[in-house]
């Protein structure tokens, strides 16, 4: 069964797609189980990754990567989370946030941060949200204050992924105070992660995607160059809500690759286990379930491919991110939970795929906005 064969997908992201799927086949899918159990870093299979070209490739090759576009970095998402959620989050976070320099740093900033990411030789990540505040951006506390030529950060971090591993982080934190310009009052930082003053150690185990590892950052008096801000002073809010709405096309990948996980597990078990004289997927409730989920996981890949064409396109690209991400990531909840329920007791096994699938799906459905504010999204920047 192909689930994920490259009908939908632009002739020119098929080759990248081929690569991971193999890369994914090799190096994820058979080490996944281990790593959910140890939850360790995967800092060998991202080495893996890296001698492959396909970590960090979405920067230009202006600065040393593959400049893969949103197609392409989709098409690898639906590969990698296919095989193993956890695995997959991290490989795709050592970039993460790199996007908003590329857009908005000066070409200093890029040639010094960002070449060395597309050049594997370091990673990053996107510090966003807080202990307190996760949804709201406009009541983020984290502090910038300029000191002379430097910006002194005060506040704490959470969720941030590579926050520990990372050599430098992009970090949004408040530079401003104006209650009739909530949006304008942020900005967007390089905050290199041996600056004295950052802080950061891992969150609590998690219970699903635990190949990947996330951060508590505290930032006392942390003190960077004036010219480790990213493009204007009171632009950050502006330049993340653009950045997540590519960042929202590539989970709903996230969502469709597990979803894809999901059917492939069910359908296998469903045609193997014997209940009643005969194989399950005889009984026509069960073929229901089986065809529910082969429907619901065509409407949304076929959604998801259409909302990155609209955002490459600039075609209303907040209302189709923030529609393709709730979709794909709720239907891999919606087949995960079904393909659970037909393994019966074996579905509890941590040996069998479907139980990882089952604890990774809940996950997409937060990161990178949770889908309640998808939701408010959609109907604000609903065209008509
Ligand atoms: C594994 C993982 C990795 C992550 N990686 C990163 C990362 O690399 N960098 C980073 O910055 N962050 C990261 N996050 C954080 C993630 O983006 C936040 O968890 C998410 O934005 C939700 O914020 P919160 O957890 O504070 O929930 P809250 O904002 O406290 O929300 C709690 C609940 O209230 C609901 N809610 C809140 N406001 C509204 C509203 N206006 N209308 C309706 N419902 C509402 C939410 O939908 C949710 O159901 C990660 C999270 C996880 C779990």
């Amino acid at each position: 069964m192909d689930l994920m064969d490259d009908t939908l997908v632009p002739e020119h992201a098929r080759d990248i797609k081929q690569e991971a799927r193999e890369f994914a086949e090799e190096h994820i899918e058979p080490n996944a189980e281990e790593y959910h159990r140890s939850g360790e870093y995967p800092w060998e299979i991202l080495e893996a990754g890296m001698d492959a070209n396909l970590i960090a490739q979405d920067i230009s090759e202006e600065y040393g990567g593959r400049g893969l576009d949103l197609p392409q970095v989709l098409a690898i998402a639906e590969e990698f989370y296919r095989a193993d959620a956890g695995i997959a989050l991290t490989l795709q976070l050592a970039s993460f946030g790199a996007g908003i320099m590329e857009e908005h740093g000066t070409e200093e900033q890029c040639e010094e941060y960002l070449r060395p990411v597309a050049e594997n030789d370091q990673i990053t990540g996107l510090a966003v949200s807080e202990p307190e505040t996760g949804s709201d951006l406009a009541g983020m506390t984290t502090s910038a204050e300029k000191d002379g030529d430097e910006w002194v950060l005060n506040g704490e971090k959470y969720w941030v992924g590579n926050g520990v591993e990372a050599d430098w982080v992009t970090l949004y934190a408040k530079t401003g105070d104006d209650p009739d310009n909530r949006y304008g009052n942020y900005s967007m930082f390089i905050v290199p992660t041996d600056t004295e003053g950052y802080e950061a150690e891992h969150i609590p185990e998690k219970m699903g995607m635990r190949a990947s590892k996330q951060a508590h950052i505290v930032l006392d008096d942390a003190r960077i160059p004036e010219e480790n801000l990213i493009g204007v002073e009171g632009g950050g809010f502006y330049m993340l809500a653009d950045f997540f709405n590519h960042g929202r096309i590539v989970v709903g990948g996230h969502g469709l690759g597990l979803a894809a996980a999901a059917i492939e597990e069910a359908w296998e078990f469903a045609h193997g286990r014997n209940a009643f004289g005969r194989t399950i997927n005889e009984f026509q409730s069960v073929q229901h379930i089986l065809a529910d989920m082969r429907l619901e996981f065509e409407s949304a890949r076929a959604l998801n491919w259409r909302a990155a064409e609209k955002v490459e396109n600039n075609d209303h690209g907040g209302f189709w991110a923030s529609m393709a991400k709730v979709k794909s990531t709720e239907v891999a909840n919606d087949c995960a939970e079904r393909g659970m329920q037909l393994h019966g007791g074996r579905s509890v096994l941590l040996e069998n795929k479907i139980s990882r699938v089952y604890r990774d799906v809940r996950i997409p459905v937060i990161y990178e906005g949770a889908n309640e504010i998808q939701r408010n999204l959609i109907y604000r920047q609903a065209p008509n």
